[in-house]
């Protein structure tokens, strides 16, 4: 027997009937939720990951369930599908509307606060700022530190991983929740160089999550009705349900959201996907349109007209003539220079923290992102006060300038240590400003020039070092905002520039900071045809958008010359195993058979005895052992145990039985079936926690009811980059390597997938053997 040894892959007989590939089933049951959260949210690393189990196990349970559900349960499962989608928008559009009616009031309190005690002492007016921003931010890096490690950051990399198939422990539990909103007010309302949008992708995904999950069991808010969706399959689907409606909520771009979780998020992706993430996406657009709309009306204090990115610049530059397009290819460079740069200091910066800082504890997480804040509220304060003001134009209904009336509070343009009313200070209309509002300013495209240079040069290099420094600490933050900061602010440098140069053409220099904006986020983030269709849902202008891009087309070429994506790289820095979407080079040269080279399996006998199982999980961390069965013909593999799995027999000992030889299925009645069905994740399971009796430990576990039978395989001499594809394709977790087998007992071709269908269309969106 082979128990606890181990163990050469055995021989391929037998194995005609695993799969050497498969189509993508549609359905599994799978894991429950993660219990456990990080317990720094920095230090991530592989051991606190986990793969997602995306594959069906069709075990003797899953046969059994599938055969105990009645009719009713299709239809049940499809709309329950849809009724979740419609949730997920319904509570992400929620979600983010109350972050941005909280930033908008805080930042508005705080603004009509310091612009009144400035009239009488600008000393008292910058205490009062700075101990607002203080109090907000303390209160995020508190809420980060002490009670959601896994709410800091914006939380992409780590749903991108998840949607990739890899599971970071914490991060869409309910605290994450609930300290990434109201982190994320903190730290936004704070005024520090970061943005809301990222936190609120995470924020769909954590909804999205614990609605699948049925609630929170912790909390004891969990309902048993509506957990039907436990399968790591299912719950990826309503996750990138959620980030969709993440991106949807943040910039009301709908499409936008779609293309985000497709292009830049989700590893895997389906039609029926695709029309749900469509579904929720629109909820999200209605939810955020309706509580605008209410609260135009003045009920929700300073939210209203200034809340929410939508950047309308119609009425700005129509056309554009062929001599501009070299510019704006200039902002492309410029904009994959500054964010591969941005990319490659913030990994520095990032790592210096997790090697030398974040160590020391809490405390210190605490006071770096406190000192942050109180240096980003002098530069923003102090700096404005160093520039002269410029008289507002004549105020013009069609113009649509609004300058400062009463002086600094609600209009765009801020009349900050001016000495007359009618002025504004240029470059507190952007430092000293929310930043929704910073950002209206420097796409305006009116007729006169509304920045100097010299302003818009100070707060590029200000922010672009203030935004670089603040990404990493303990505190929601996102990129997206910063990002089109930083863009809009030199892309509107070159415009002026052009405007100069090309007197005759109707330029503005509000279409350049757009495509400035987009230049940075391409050349930071690499996004393509998402961002693309964001910047035009969020200006509202369709005819930049061959401008667009054209910029974001040379800014990723001349980021990706330099480094990788700023999420691609977060993930590696955290340890995430993400698989690109292509295999490296090297891998066309390597076979299966070299990627597990040395490499001993650990294999379990089909009956085991239970002290050597118990022995397996305790010498070995894997979470999947191969099963042997010893028969006439030699020994043969007949499919793969999760650990997981194993726990839950060990756990229940109802499977314990004194015979060495096969008992053969039915005795599955003893068990709860979803415990098999679903590759039940290990986590929160432990086998230390487990105790069996001396008695105990002499019995035998047949565990051919409760293994996959059929696993993925392939032949020892398939290419490296081949097995790459497969798995990242059908999102697997294990893989068998076997020799190349001796002889074959069929041949499948597409005409034998076509069997004849079913005509009720919704059993598409079930698992095959449902079907
Ligand atoms: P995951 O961590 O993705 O959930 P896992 O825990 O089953 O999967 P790991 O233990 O993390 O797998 O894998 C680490 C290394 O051990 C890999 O090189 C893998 O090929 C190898 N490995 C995994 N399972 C076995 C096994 N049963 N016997 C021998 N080697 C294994």
């Amino acid at each position: 027997m082979l128990s606890g040894v181990d163990h050469d892959v055995p021989d391929g007989i037998g194995m005609a009937r695993l799969a050497w590939t498969r189509l993508p089933t549609a359905d599994g049951e799978g894991a429950g939720p993660s219990t456990s959260a990080v317990a720094d949210g920095e230090l991530l690393s592989a051991a606190a990951m986990e793969s997602l189990d995306y594959e069906v196990i069709e075990n003797y349970a899953y046969r059994e369930e599938q055969a105990q559900r009645s009719k009713f349960w299709v239809p049940y499962y499809v709309m329950l599908k849809w009724l979740f989608s419609l949730l997920i928008g319904v509570g992400t559009g929620l979600a983010a509307i109350f972050i941005n009616l909280a930033v908008e009031n805080f930042s508005g309190w705080k603004y009509t606060a310091t612009f009144a005690i400035i009239k009488h002492s600008y000393f008292v007016g910058f205490f009062v700022y700075t101990v607002f921003n203080l109090a907000l931010v303390f209160s995020s890096v508190y809420i980060v530190t002490n009670f959601a490690p896994a709410a800091a950051g914006s939380g992409i990399p780590e749903i991108k991983g998840y949607l990739n198939g890899v599971d970071t422990h914490g991060i869409l539990l309910f605290r994450t929740l609930v300290g990434k909103i109201f982190g994320s007010i903190g730290s936004v309302g704070g005024g520090l160089a970061l943005g809301k949008e990222g936190p609120l992708v995470h924020t769909g995904a954590c909804i999205a999550s614990l609605l699948g999950q049925g609630g929170s069991a912790k909390y004891h808010l969990s309902s048993r009705w509506v957990r039907i969706f436990e399968s790591d399959r299912d719950r990826r689907d309503l996750v990138t349900c959620g980030c969709a409606a993440g991106v949807a909520a943040a910039f009301r771009a709908p499409v936008g959201g779609v293309l985000f979780a497709l292009e830049e998020v989700t590893s895997w992706w389906r039609s029926h996907l695709m029309w749900r993430v469509f579904f929720t996406s629109a909820v999200v657009a209605v939810v955020v349109r309706s509580a605008m709309n209410w609260c135009n009306s003045g009920k929700c204090g300073h939210f209203g007209a200034g809340g929410f990115i939508i950047w309308d610049i119609s009425g700005g530059q129509e056309d554009y003539s062929y001599q501009e397009l070299f510019p704006m290819a200039i902002i492309g460079v410029i904009g994959g220079l500054l964010g591969a740069l941005f990319n490659q200091l913030t990994l520095y910066i990032t790592k210096w923290r997790r090697t030398y800082l974040h160590k020391k504890g809490k405390r210190v997480q605490i006071f770096e992102a406190c000192l942050i804040s109180l240096v980003t509220s002098t530069i923003s304060f102090v700096l404005p006060l160093l520039r002269k003001c410029s008289p507002c134009p004549q105020l013009d209904t069609n113009s649509g300038i609004e300058c400062p009336h009463p002086p600094g509070t609600d209009g765009n343009f801020v009349n900050f240590y001016c000495s007359k009313d009618r002025e504004y200070n240029d470059l507190a209309t952007i430092f000293f400003n929310t930043q929704d509002d910073a950002i209206r300013n420097l796409f305006s495209a009116k007729t006169f020039h509304e920045y100097s240079a010299q302003s818009l040069i100070t707060f590029l290099v200000m922010f672009y070092s203030l935004a670089v420094v603040t990404f990493g600490t303990a505190v929601p933050a996102g990129q997206f905002v910063p990002g089109i900061m930083i863009g809009s602010t030199y892309g509107r440098l070159v415009g002026m520039f052009v405007v100069k140069f090309y007197k005759k053409l109707n330029i503005e220099e509000g279409t350049y900071a757009l495509l400035g904006a987009a230049s940075f986020l391409g050349g930071s983030m690499r996004m393509t045809v998402s961002l693309c269709v964001i910047m035009v849902e969020i200006t509202n202008n369709l005819k930049l958008l061959p401008l667009i891009m054209l910029v974001l087309l040379v800014s990723k070429a001349v980021g990706d010359f330099f480094n990788e994506g700023l999420y691609e790289e977060q993930a590696r820095l955290r340890g995430i195993p993400l698989l690109d979407s292509r295999p490296k080079q090297v891998m066309r040269n390597m076979n299966a058979r070299d990627a597990c080279k040395n490499q001993k399996v650990v294999c379990l006998p089909r009956v085991s005895r239970v002290v050597d199982i118990v022995s397996v999980l305790r010498t070995n961390k894997h979470n999947g052992f191969p099963v042997v069965d010893r028969g006439l013909n030699g020994e043969s593999v007949i499919g793969l145990i999760l650990r997981s799995h194993l726990l839950v027999l060990l756990q229940a000992k109802v499977d314990f039985q004194n015979s060495p030889f096969p008992c053969g299925p039915g005795v599955l009645n003893r068990h709860n079936l979803s415990d098999f069905v679903k590759p039940a994740s290990s986590k929160g399971k432990s086998i230390d926690d487990i105790h069996l009796t001396e008695d105990e430990l002499g019995l035998y576990l047949d565990l051919a009811p409760f293994l996959n039978p059929s696993p993925y395989v392939v032949p020892e001499d398939m290419s490296l980059a081949k097995v790459y594809n497969l798995f990242r394709q059908l999102g697997l977790r294990h893989i068998f390597v076997v020799p190349r087998p001796s002889r074959v007992v069929g041949l499948i071709t597409r005409k034998d997938l076509l069997l004849e269908e079913d005509s009720n269309n919704v059993m598409a969106e079930l698992p095959s053997t449902s079907v």
